[in-house]
C-alpha cells in the first residue's frame, strides 16, 4: 500500500499533507510513503526529515501520483504551469484526500470522477464528536482566528493591552470579533489574551456561553427566523433579518479598534457584515481584519489578498491565513488526514465503507459518479449559470 504526499503547487500554500513525524508512524504502520523532493520545504520540513521517519523521496511527479494507492494533498488539485493538470496524474481507481472546495468549485469533482477516482474532501468530514480528529476545518479555522488577530494587532497604531506607565495610562484596545465560530473563539481568546477588551457578535445564538467564557460580552440580536441549521451550521438570513444585525452591530463598530469578521454560510458567499458606511462611521486608524476574504468579504470593502485604507481605516482581507503558520497547520492537518486514513485503511488494503457515515460524507466522488447531492447540485447550479 502506497501513500503519497505531492508538493503543493498552489503559489500560496506552504502547508504540506503529512510532517516526519506522522509519516514514521504510517511506515511503523507497514505503509509505504512516497514523497515528493521539496514537499515539506515551504513548512521546514526537509526531504532528510523524511528519509529519516522512513519515507522514498521522489523527484518525478508522475512517478509519485502515478503509483500511489492514496494521494495526500492539501489545496485541491489544479492546472500545472505545462498545461497539464494535477487530476491526470491520479491513477484510475486510486484515492485522494485534500481540501476540494467541492461546493465552491464542483467542477473539480466532475474531473475527479471522470478520472474514476474516489476523492474525500475534507470540507466534508460531518462535525461529529466521532470525526472530531478528522475535523480540519477545524484545526485549520483555529489558527486563521489567532493569525487575524496577530495580524490586527501589528496594523493597529495602539497597545492591545492596558498599561499604566510613568507616562501615563494607555487604556485597552477595543475588538469586536464577528462570526463566533472556531475561527471567532480562538479569535476572541488570542485578543483577551493580549489585554483587549473583547465584544463578539453572532446570529446563532448558541454560542453565547461560549463567548462569556473566553472573557467577552456577547452582542445579542432576537431574530424571528431559524439561524442554525440542524447540523449547527448557520443559515442564510432574510434581507429583513439582515438590516436588523446590521443596525444592531453599527453602534459596536463605531467603538472597536479592530474588528475581526469571520463570518460564513457553508456553500454560499460570505455574508455581508459591514458596509462601506459602517467604515466611514468608524474612528481613523482602526483596522478591520476580514478573514472571509476568500468567501467575497464581511466587509463591503475588502479587497482579497489587499491591505486597504479607505475612510482612514486599515482593511485586511487576507488570503490562506493558515499556510502562513505552516508548521503547526502541517502539524493538525496530518493528523487530521491520518485519523482518516485508518477508517479506509484495513489489513493493508483500502476499503471504502459507505455505511460509515464519515466515509459516506467525504467520499465526494467513486466509481466514475459524484456521490454527494451538494456537490451535484452547486455542479447544476454552475453549469445553468455557464
Ligand atoms: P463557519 O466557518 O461556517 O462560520 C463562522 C461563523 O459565522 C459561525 O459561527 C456562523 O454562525 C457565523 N455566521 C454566519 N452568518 C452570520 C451572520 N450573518 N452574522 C454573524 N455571524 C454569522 O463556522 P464553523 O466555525 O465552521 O462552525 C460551524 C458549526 O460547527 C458551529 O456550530 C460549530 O460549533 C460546529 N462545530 C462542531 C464541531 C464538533 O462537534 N466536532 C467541530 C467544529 C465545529
Amino acid at each position: 500500500m502506497k501513500i503519497a504526499v505531492a508538493k503543493e503547487i498552489e503559489v500560496c500554500e506552504r502547508r504540506v499533507a503529512l510532517i516526519p513525524d506522522i509519516v514514521a508512524r504510517l511506515v511503523k504502520q507497514g505503509l509505504e510513503v512516497l514523497v515528493e523532493t521539496g514537499a515539506g520545504d515551504r513548512a521546514f520540513f526537509s526531504d532528510a526529515a523524511y528519509e529519516a521517519a522512513g519515507a522514498t523521496i521522489i523527484a518525478d511527479t508522475a512517478r509519485v501520483w502515478g503509483e500511489a494507492d492514496v494521494v495526500l494533498k492539501v489545496s485541491p488539485p489544479q492546472e500545472r504551469s505545462d498545461g497539464s493538470s494535477e487530476v491526470e496524474l491520479l491513477r484510475e481507481g486510486s484515492v485522494l484526500i485534500s481540501f476540494l472546495n467541492p461546493l465552491g468549485n464542483p467542477a473539480v469533482a466532475q474531473k475527479l470522477a471522470e478520472r474514476k477516482v474516489s476523492a474525500l474532501s475534507m470540507e466534508m468530514i460531518p462535525r461529529s464528536t466521532r470525526a472530531q480528529s478528522m475535523d480540519a476545518l477545524s484545526s485549520q479555522a483555529s489558527i486563521s482566528g489567532y493569525k487575524a488577530v496577530l495580524i490586527g494587532a501589528a496594523a493597529l497604531p495602539k497597545y492591545f493591552p492596558m498599561l499604566t506607565t510613568a507616562a501615563g495610562t494607555i487604556a485597552p484596545a477595543k475588538v469586536f470579533v464577528m462570526g463566533a465560530g472556531v475561527a471567532g473563539l480562538q479569535a476572541i481568546a488570542t485578543a483577551r489574551r493580549l489585554g483587549a477588551i473583547v465584544e463578539a457578535f453572532d446570529i446563532r445564538p448558541a454560542v453565547k456561553e461560549e463567548v462569556l467564557s473566553l472573557g467577552a460580552k456577547f452582542v445579542e440580536v432576537k431574530l424571528d427566523e431559524e439561524t442554525a441549521t440542524a447540523g449547527g451550521y448557520a443559515r442564510e438570513i432574510s434581507e429583513d433579518s439582515r438590516r436588523r444585525t446590521q443596525e444592531l452591530v453599527a453602534a459596536h463598530i463605531k467603538t472597536a479598534d479592530v474588528v475581526i469578521t469571520t463570518a460564513q454560510v457553508p456553500g454560499k458567499k460570505a455574508p455581508l457584515l459591514v458596509t462601506e458606511e459602517m467604515v466611514m462611521g468608524m474612528k481613523t486608524g482602526s483596522v478591520i481584519v476580514d478573514i472571509a476574504a476568500e468567501q467575497g468579504g464581511n466587509c463591503a470593502c475588502t479587497e482579497p489578498g489587499k491591505d486597504i485604507i479607505k475612510h482612514g481605516v486599515t482593511i485586511i482581507g487576507p488570503i490562506n491565513l493558515p499556510s502562513s503558520v505552516p508548521v503547526h497547520a502541517s502539524q493538525l492537518y496530518s493528523k487530521n488526514l491520518t485519523s482518516l486514513l485508518q477508517l479506509i485503511i484495513k489489513n493493508n488494503a483500502i476499503q471504502i465503507d459507505f455505511g460509515d457515515d464519515i466515509i459516506n460524507d467525504a467520499c465526494i466522488t467513486h466509481a466514475g459518479e459524484i456521490r454527494n447531492s451538494r456537490v451535484k447540485e452547486a455542479l447544476q447550479t454552475v453549469v445553468g449559470a455557464g
